[in-house]
């Protein structure tokens, strides 16, 4: 079992591209098909339609999406695996990047009231809790979710009880990034989580003025974390946690270019400011050079900091729009993507990490069962029922309090009915006598009735925390059984289709091989046949050469503006840091500031 800590995978990115149909409005204003896509050969092929000379881009990925893609295959190829891990307690993300309108949250959520159409995040409800149901019954799952939004590099809990509160993205060297006081729902199947997000939507337009731009400038995180406790071979029980981050980021477009000035401009470069520093931090892991990479420049990678070039299990959706009129944003969003592959991550299995709440929850149970086993205290000075009980069976505490177990207390309430009977009987009693034997008949049942009460409350409170935790092999899908099945049948076809794929290509490779052989091998009958050949290969070349040409352009396009960001960046830090400097300067004394300087230093130096 310890064998698990020291185990570390380390692999890229995964990156997939999936292109959506065109939609009515493109077709009515009779726009063109731009992109190709070939799922054999996994390639996106982008053409520019109204400059000829242009030669067509291609790109290569791991696994592509043609327009009439299937959600259910979409999950088994891409989203399936990462669950799977993170049931084994690693961590995994899933970003969803593009232009607004291109799918993003199509393939993220889907059409959630059709089973066809559900997309990533429903599907893995099904999938975690399947996997649950069918675990050995001596484990343990606790499952957790949260949701959030960033907007304006703000954090907003969407499940939070005040959605005018916004959020302070923290650190601790024992958990590492967190957000204060965000809210995280214990769920115990699917249908709970549905319910969750369903609330967390709800609130996602609160307070957006305008729901459309809104939801295309925020990133929406949804964090699904699985904790599971099993026996190991040294006999303890051990817990794992995964944690699994569905990230639907703002759309990528530019925006602030658009001669916005002033506070307008501000404003749009704070709302730019997340996902241009997620286009930072993967140039600065991609290029092998950088020493500095800037996750701490945006909430969103700072958040997500594991989630690339960390301790997780991390694939990423391009979407893209198949139109002719997007063809510099599909480039765009298809040069990032291929960026993104070369981002290499460590992730390992979280044993028995800090924040854990299953061990928790397990060990707040087993005090409680005790506590109830052993029973309530009763006030025993009076010497009711103590009679008959054994020696050291209850602990006598203080003031002649006497612990009473369950069903001594049945025993102890048919006592005192018994008693009261028998007092009722006796004739030969003065009256101030039986009344004072009453009333201590009555004290003693109400104690007795005081402490039922306790131990029911302590039994409720048990049955509370045993729901939260949930035991491997229970039927928990309820509604969302369905789902897992068409999932699974889905998952079963797709390794068929797979299989043939896989000849497919084998055998087209090979019809290209033996092409090219044929072409090299071509022998000229006659001086003109082969001044015709020699043409039709300097054609051939004299494309690529265009292509090469073209290529290189856009990437030096492309370049300056990220230079331009970069700049706009650093201006924007220098201005805020000119404005920190100033108040520091008019409100903290010179001596004071000194004082922090050497202790701020003196932390840093000890943390390292
Ligand atoms: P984004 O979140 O990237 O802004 P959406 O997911 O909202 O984009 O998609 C825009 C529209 O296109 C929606 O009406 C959605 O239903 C539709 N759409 C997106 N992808 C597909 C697809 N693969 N198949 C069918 N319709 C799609
Ligand atoms: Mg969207």
């Amino acid at each position: 079992y310890s064998s698990n800590k020291s185990k570390k995978v380390s692999d890229n990115v995964k990156v997939v591209v999936r292109c959506r149909p065109l939609n009515e409005k493109e077709k009515m204003m009779a726009h063109k098909q731009a992109v190709a896509v070939d799922e054999i050969r996994g390639t996106i092929t982008v053409n520019k339609l109204e400059m000829t000379s242009e030669p067509p881009k291609t790109f290569t990925f791991d696994t592509v999406f043609g327009p009439d893609s299937k959600q259910l295959d979409v999950y088994n190829l891409t989203a399936r695996p990462i669950i799977d891990s993170v049931l084994e307690g690693y961590n995994g993300t899933i970003f969803a990047y593009g232009q607004t309108g291109t799918g993003k949250t199509f393939t993220m959520e889907g059409v959630r009231a059709v089973p066809e159409l559900r997309g990533i995040i429903p599907n893995s409800f099904a999938h975690v809790f399947g996997h649950i149901a069918k675990a050995e019954g001596d484990t343990r799952f606790l499952v957790r979710v949260s949701y959030l939004e960033i907007y304006n590099e703000e954090v907003r809990d969407l499940l939070g009880k005040d959605q005018m509160q916004r959020l302070e993205v923290k650190e601790r060297p024992d958990v590492g990034v967190y957000i204060k006081d965000l809210s995280g729902y214990v769920v115990n199947n699917a249908d709970d989580m549905d319910r969750i997000m369903t609330l967390g939507h709800k609130n996602r337009s609160v307070g957006a003025t305008n729901m459309n731009e809104h939801s295309s400038r925020s990133h929406a995180i949804f964090t699904i974390t699985i904790e599971c406790s099993e026996k190991g071979v040294d006999g303890d029980q051990h817990v794992r946690m995964g944690k699994l981050h569905l990230v639907d980021l703002a759309g990528s477009e530019r925006q602030g270019k658009t001669g916005a000035t002033g506070q307008r401009l501000k404003e749009a470069t704070k709302i730019n400011l997340s996902l241009s520093t997620l286009g930072n931090v993967i140039s600065a892991l991609v290029d092998g050079k950088s020493t500095h990479v800037p996750y701490r420049n945006s909430k969103l990678t700072r958040l997500l900091q594991d989630s690339l070039g960390g301790n997780s299990k991390t694939m990423m959706c391009a979407n893209i729009g198949p139109a002719d009129y997007n063809y510099d944003e599909t480039i765009s969003t298809l040069r990032y993507a291929n960026r993104a592959k070369n981002i290499k991550n460590k992730a390992r299995i979280n044993e028995d990490p800090k924040d854990a709440l299953l061990r928790q929850f397990q060990k707040e149970i087993e005090d409680l069962k005790k506590k109830l086993e052993e029973g309530e205290e009763i006030s025993g000075s009076d010497g009711s029922g103590s009679d008959d009980m054994d020696e050291g069976e209850h602990e006598v505490g203080e003031g002649g309090r006497k612990k009473v177990s369950p069903d001594k207390m049945v025993e102890m309430q048919a006592k005192i009915e018994e008693e009261r009977k028998a007092l009722e009987a006796k004739l030969d009693m003065e009256e101030e006598e039986r009344n004072k034997a009453r009333a201590e008949l009555e004290k003693r049942e109400k104690d007795l009735l005081k402490a039922q009460q306790e131990h029911h409350l302590l039994l409720e409170k048990l049955s509370a925390l045993e729901k939260r935790v949930i035991v491997g092999g229970v039927d928990l899908l309820a509604k969302a059984e369905e789902q897992e099945k068409l999932l699974e049948e889905s998952n079963d076809e797709l390794e068929e289709r797979r299989k043939r794929a896989e000849q497919l290509r084998r055998e087209l490779e090979e019809k290209e091989v033996e092409m090219k052989r044929l072409d090299i091998e071509e022998k000229y009958t006659s001086l003109q046949e082969e001044a015709q050949g020699k043409t039709k290969k300097l054609k051939k070349v004299w494309t690529m050469l265009m292509a090469a040409k073209s290529e290189m352009a856009d990437l030096q396009q492309e370049h300056h503006r990220e230079i331009e960001g970069l700049l706009e960046n650093i201006r924007q830090l220098s201005r805020e840091l000119r404005l920190q400097m100033l108040i520091i300067d008019n409100f903290i004394p010179q001596e004071y500031q000194v004082y922090i300087y050497t202790r701020a230093h003196a932390l840093s130096v000890k943390k390292i």
